[in-house]
C-alpha cells in the first residue's frame, strides 16, 4: 500500500486514514463511539448515542470548541429548509427544545422577520408563505416594525417564520457538553487525532478503541478524508461577522433575514419567483452577489457575555484554502447595508471570521471510508439548524 506522510496523518491510495503508532504504550481505553471533534455535529452524535445507553469519547484538539459552531448566529432557521434538511430540521429543533429543558439551554422561540424591501422579494414570500403548511405569516410594514421593534427603512412588506429558534452559540455549545458530560460522555481535550482506522483512534493524548467511530471535524474533513470530500466537491466557505451595539433602546427577539437570505435557503431559492429577484440584485446590487452577503441577524440573548449586541453577517468566500487576508471592502459593504437597513450608524464592538464546509453537490457529506468508521459534515451553512437531526439518522440506533 502506497502512502504519504501529511501533517503526522498518512494517508493511504484508498484515501483511508492509516494509524501512526501511538507514542505510549498503555492499553487504549475501550468505548463503543468514538467521536473526533466537539463542535455542534459532535455533540450532536454524543447525544443520541449517550441516551441509547452507549459509552461515549469525544476527542478535541482544542482545549474547548472554538471552531463554526460558537461563531455562528445561533440561528435555528427551520422553516428555510427543504427536502431531508428540512426533515433534520425539525427533528433537531424537537431535540433543541428538550435540551433546553434538560440542560436548561436558553433557547427562545420567537420565529424568524424576513424584511422585504423589493417587490422581487415579497413575490418570493408571498409564493413561499403559500406553498407551506408551516406557521408562517404574510406581514405588512407595520406588522414588520411591530414584530421587530424597530421600523427598518424601506420595507415595504414581509413574512415572518413561526418555527425558528435562537440559541447564544458561545454557550450553548459548552452548555451541551457540560451536559453530556453529566450524562457520562467521556471528553478529552488537547487529544489532537492523528489517525482512524476501524476500531481505533491514534490522539496526541493516547490511543482510544471503539466500535463505532464518527469523524465530525466539519470543513477539516479534507485532512481526514481526501477523497471523499473531492468527490462532494468540498470547499471551505469564510465568512466575516460583526459584533455591534444595537441602536438605543432597540430589543430585536426574532431573527432577522432580508432579500439576499431569500437566494440562500434552498425553501426560498426553489420558488419560481426567485429567479427574478437573483436578477434584479445581481442588477442592483452586484457587490452583494461579489462578497456573497446574506444580510442578517440576531441579537445576543440576555444571558449572553455581550448581551443586546447585534450579531451582524455575513459575507461568503469560497476556496480550498482560505487565504489568512481580509479585504476591508466586505466589512465596509455590510456596515453600509446595516446603517441603510437601521437608518443609523452602529458601533462595532468585535469581528471574527468563521469558517465551514460548503459543496455545491448538497448540504450533508456522509461517508463510510471503513468498516465501522463514518465521516460527516454539514456542507452547507445549516449545522446549528440540522445536526441534531441528522445525527440521529446517521447513527440509525
Ligand atoms: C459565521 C457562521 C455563521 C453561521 N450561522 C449559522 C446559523 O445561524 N445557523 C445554522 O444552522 N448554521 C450556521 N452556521 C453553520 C454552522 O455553524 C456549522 O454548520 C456547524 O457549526 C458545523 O459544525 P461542526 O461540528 O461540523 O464543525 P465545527 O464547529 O467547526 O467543529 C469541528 C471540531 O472538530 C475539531 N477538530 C478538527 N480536526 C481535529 C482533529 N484532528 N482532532 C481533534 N479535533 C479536531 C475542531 O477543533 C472543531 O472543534 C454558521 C457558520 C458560520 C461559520
Amino acid at each position: 500500500m502506497t502512502s504519504a506522510a501529511l501533517g503526522g496523518i498518512r494517508h493511504s491510495a484508498s484515501d483511508s486514514v492509516a494509524l501512526v503508532t501511538a507514542a505510549s504504550g498503555d492499553a487504549p481505553d475501550r468505548f463503543d463511539v468514538a467521536i473526533v471533534g466537539a463542535g455542534i455535529v459532535g455533540l450532536a452524535h454524543a447525544w443520541h448515542a449517550v441516551r441509547a445507553g452507549l459509552r461515549v469519547v469525544v476527542l478535541e484538539r482544542d482545549e474547548f470548541a472554538v471552531g463554526a459552531s460558537i461563531r455562528n448566529f445561533g440561528h435555528i432557521c427551520t422553516s428555510a429548509q427543504s427536502g431531508l434538511a428540512y426533515e433534520y430540521a425539525l427533528r433537531a429543533r424537537e431535540e433543541w427544545l428538550t435540551l433546553a429543558t434538560d440542560a436548561g439551554i436558553p433557547v427562545s422561540a420567537p420565529g424568524t422577520v424576513i424584511i422585504a424591501r423589493r417587490a422581487e422579494e415579497l413575490a418570493v414570500l408571498e409564493e413561499f408563505v403559500g406553498e407551506r403548511t408551516d406557521d408562517n405569516l404574510l406581514l405588512t410594514p407595520t406588522q414588520v416594525a411591530e414584530r421587530l421593534g424597530f421600523a427598518p427603512v424601506g420595507a415595504i412588506g414581509g413574512a415572518w417564520l413561526g418555527l425558528d429558534l435562537r440559541v447564544d452559540a458561545p454557550t450553548a455549545v459548552p452548555a451541551f457538553a457540560a451536559h453530556l458530560a453529566r450524562l457520562g460522555v467521556e471528553f478529552r481535550y488537547r487529544a489532537h487525532v492523528l489517525g482512524v482506522e476501524t476500531g481505533r483512534v491514534v490522539t496526541t493524548a493516547g490511543d482510544v478503541t471503539a466500535d463505532r467511530v464518527t469523524v465530525a471535524v466539519g470543513h477539516d474533513v479534507d485532512r481526514f478524508f481526501p477523497g471523499e470530500a473531492e468527490k462532494h466537491g468540498v470547499v471551505r466557505c469564510r465568512l466575516r461577522m460583526i459584533e455591534a451595539d444595537a441602536p438605543a433602546g432597540v430589543t430585536i427577539d426574532p431573527g432577522v433575514f432580508t432579500g439576499t437570505s431569500l437566494l440562500r435557503y434552498d425553501g426560498f431559492t426553489q420558488t419560481k419567483a426567485a429567479e427574478a429577484l437573483r436578477d434584479a440584485l445581481a442588477r442592483e446590487a452586484p457587490a452583494l452577489g461579489e462578497h456573497g452577503v446574506n444580510l442578517m441577524l440576531t441579537q445576543r440573548l440576555p444571558h449572553s457575555e455581550a448581551a443586546g449586541r447585534l450579531v451582524l453577517g455575513d459575507t461568503h468566500h469560497y476556496g480550498l484554502t482560505e487565504t489568512p487576508f481580509e479585504d476591508e471592502a466586505s466589512d465596509e459593504l455590510l456596515l453600509a447595508e446595516f446603517r441603510d437597513l437601521f437608518g443609523t450608524e452602529l458601533t462595532v464592538r468585535r469581528r471574527w471570521r468563521g469558517v465551514y464546509a460548503s459543496s455545491p453537490n448538497g448540504p450533508y457529506l456522509v461517508a463510510h471510508p471503513a468498516e465501522g468508521v463514518t465521516a460527516v459534515s454539514v456542507t452547507s451553512g445549516i449545522g446549528m439548524t440540522t445536526a441534531l437531526g441528522l445525527a440521529a439518522s446517521v447513527l440509525d440506533l
